[in-house]
């Protein structure tokens, strides 16, 4: 079967809000992938925890060299696929856009914090607002004036929302599957963060080969069988090329699991992918395991660290701390979100400001705003 079939064709995207005429030489969602890496939220990823903060070192991942990282397995399993690579790509620089400071731990204590206002905060439904509010780039539009294709990538990349549960989003059909391209976004996402997380916590010695003997039997045999091509080799480099067979391992399995779903499915073109109850997108039953098992210890073992766990508990505490302050002192908002706060709801205007942050930025905010407050 052509696989191709299935993939987005441009020709038949919804466009975009504020239609505009076609470029000579790049295609849309081409447009769509250089309009998000010249973004301003794009280089601030640059500056935000994917894992380890630069305290530890300069050579682990933040969040921009997590997002290549993805891009690039991404771009590698849409090829391979017959998928529409540069909507892949487009969909794998915009996919962690919205994260705010401080990585997950962040987004949920933002999340907590606008609960008690009977509101949210979800990463994705912040990159949508970025990528169509909070970019002013354009002369003739807010926003990147994204296509359609992309801006559902954004909302639906991670998981499918209930339509009751966000009205405002009616427009992206909710109750509909994301074309093929965006459905990879989750899995290569977890490869690129399963393996890369595995590679710094061994870097900053939070991780030893003895630990992942008893724990991951899998990564273990991986490891044992390239010992024995090279047992004089460095046991830094064996690992490299451990983990580097395991990144293997799980998008060869993706590309092979999801090419099958998709012959089996009968979908003959992406309408159809949209209508199916499920998500085509996955591992195998048995990679699947093997990656839950391989979260679970990344969790386990780095995650919860206590040497990751206190820095991060500073950290978001900090967040909270200066969310409560913009909160009781809006004036000392710049000016755009201050007087944004006086028509909007404030504790939104202060949760999108926040967000939008780095965190160095956050901690120096911090450092100013509340560490005077405090002192004072
Ligand atoms: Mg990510």
């Amino acid at each position: 079967m052509d696989l191709a079939a299935v993939a987005m064709d441009e020709k038949c995207s919804r466009g975009r809000r504020w239609p505009e005429p076609m470029h000579p030489y790049r295609g849309e969602y081409a447009r769509d992938r250089d309009r998000v890496i010249h973004s301003r939220a794009f280089r601030r990823l640059e500056a935000k925890t994917q894992v380890f903060t630069t305290r530890y070192s300069d050579h682990f991942r933040n969040r921009l060299t997590h997002t290549i990282e993805v891009a690039q397995i991404a771009r590698t399993v849409a090829q391979a696929l017959g998928l529409n690579t540069e909507l892949a790509e487009a969909l794998a620089l915009v996919h962690d856009i919205g994260h705010p400071p401080f990585g997950h731990a962040g987004e949920m204590r933002l999340h907590e914090l606008m609960r008690d206002f009977g509101d949210r905060f979800d990463h994705n439904l912040h990159a949508l607002r970025i990528v169509e509010q909070f970019e002013q780039r354009y002369l003739d539009f807010p926003g990147l004036n994204l296509t359609f294709e992309v801006r559902e990538g954004i909302v639906k990349h991670s998981r499918d929302y209930a339509p009751a549960e966000l009205p405002e989003l009616a427009e992206y059909q909710l109750d509909l599957r994301p074309p093929i391209e965006a459905q990879l976004m989750n899995a290569v996402d977890e490869i690129a963060y399963n393996s890369a997380d595995l590679d710094d916590g061994f870097e900053a010695r939070l991780l030893q080969i003895g630990m992942l003997r008893e724990e991951l039997p899998f990564f273990t045999d991986v490891y044992d069988e390239v010992d024995r091509s090279h047992p004089g080799g460095r046991t830094k480099l064996k690992i490299g090329e451990t983990i580097k067979r395991l990144l293997d391992c799980l998008a060869t399995d993706l590309i092979e699991q999801t090419r099958g779903r998709i012959s089996a499915s009968d979908a003959k073109n992406t309408d159809d992918i949209r209508r199916l109850p499920r998500r085509l997108v996955g591992f195998s039953t048995q990679v699947a395991k093997t990656n839950s098992e391989l979260k679970r210890f990344l969790y386990r073992r780095l995650y919860d660290h206590p040497a990751i766990v206190e820095e991060r508990d500073r950290s978001v505490n900090a967040l909270e701390q200066l969310f409560r302050y913009y909160l009781a002192h809006l004036e000392s908002l710049p000016k755009y979100y201050s007087e944004l706060a006086a028509r909007e709801a404030p504790h939104r205007v202060v949760c999108d400001y926040i967000a939008g942050m780095t965190d160095h930025f956050l901690l120096r905010q911090h450092r100013e705003l509340v560490g005077h407050a405090a002192s004072t």
